[in-house]
């Protein structure tokens, strides 16, 4: 059942990365640190230091949108940052996300931080490809991390955000990416597609869902190929447009709507 790389109907595709995300969902952090030996975290954390969300003069704070928010990995860390960096209390932050198991996770985590209650915290069930329920020009901060290989049409995500986001809001996307060194590639597959899924099966008890996983990085566009589909969508990517983050297996893109 290795569906990577068959032809399947986007409906199809649809729902199995729901089966994939509601398998996965409560054991989705042990296995996050499993497989990436914890660099995870790290990637995690350089993401949104770079971001610097939060204001320390807004009135307001930052409107942060972040899709495919499952867990709540993110957004917490964004809530951090924009509290303790830049003293804003106001920041909030959406966590929107296709799959109810993984909103209902990170809904339960919510509850052991200080944002459970705050008002700062919100949960949406939708899909990225199409955000009715968000208004055009309202969010400062459109987030995505380790979800946008899992959509059916990046493109349409990609255009979704352009809309929602404000004029000079920042679209910003931490994903695995494609590994710059051949030498240092071979290690890297062997890892991937040799020890993940194995780990999925021991730890989980779920192969199929981590072999897909690890199929859907290989087919992911590379960082120029993600990097023009950004621009497509009308964003300005600065500078070279992206970030690689240990040799290229992870990378930020980012991109301005002018
Ligand atoms: N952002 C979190 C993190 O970094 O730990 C969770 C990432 S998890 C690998 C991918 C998430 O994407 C899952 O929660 C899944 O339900 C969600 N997802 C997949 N397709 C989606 C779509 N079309 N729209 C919104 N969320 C989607």
């Amino acid at each position: 059942t290795h569906f990577g790389f068959e032809t399947i109907s986007e409906a199809q595709k649809e729902a199995r990365v729901g089966a994939v995300f509601s398998s996965v969902a409560s054991s989705y952090d042990r296995m996050n640190d499993l497989m990436s030996l914890g660099i995870h975290r790290l990637w995690k954390d350089h993401f949104v230091r770079s971001l610097n969300p939060g204001s320390r003069d807004s009135e307001t704070g930052w409107n942060i949108l972040d899709v495919a928010g499952g867990t709540g990995d993110i957004a917490f860390r964004m809530l951090d940052h924009a509290t303790n960096v830049n003293l804003d209390l106001k920041t909030k932050v959406t966590i929107a996300d296709i799959n109810a198991d993984m909103l209902a996770e990170g809904q339960k985590r919510a509850q052991e931080t200080p944002y459970g209650n705050s008002g700062r915290l919100s949960f949406v069930q939708g899909n990225a490809e199409h955000m009715p329920g968000i208004d055009s020009n309202s969010v400062d901060l459109y987030t995505v991390a380790f979800g946008i290989r899992n959509f059916t049409n990046k493109d349409a995500a990609l255009r979704e955000a352009f809309r929602i986001l404000k004029p000079g809001g920042v679209f910003a996307c931490l994903e695995f990416s494609h590994v710059n060194s051949s030498l240092f590639n071979a290690f890297y597959k062997r890892w991937s597609f040799g020890a993940i899924p194995l780990i999925g099966q021991l730890v989980a008890g779920d192969r199929d869902s981590y072999q897909y996983l690890v199929e859907s990085i290989e087919q992911f566009p590379t960082q120029e190929e993600f990097k023009s589909m950004i621009e497509d969508a009308g964003f300005i990517a600065p500078g070279q447009g992206y970030e690689n983050l240990t040799g290229g297996i992870a990378s930020i893109h980012r991109g301005v709507k002018p």
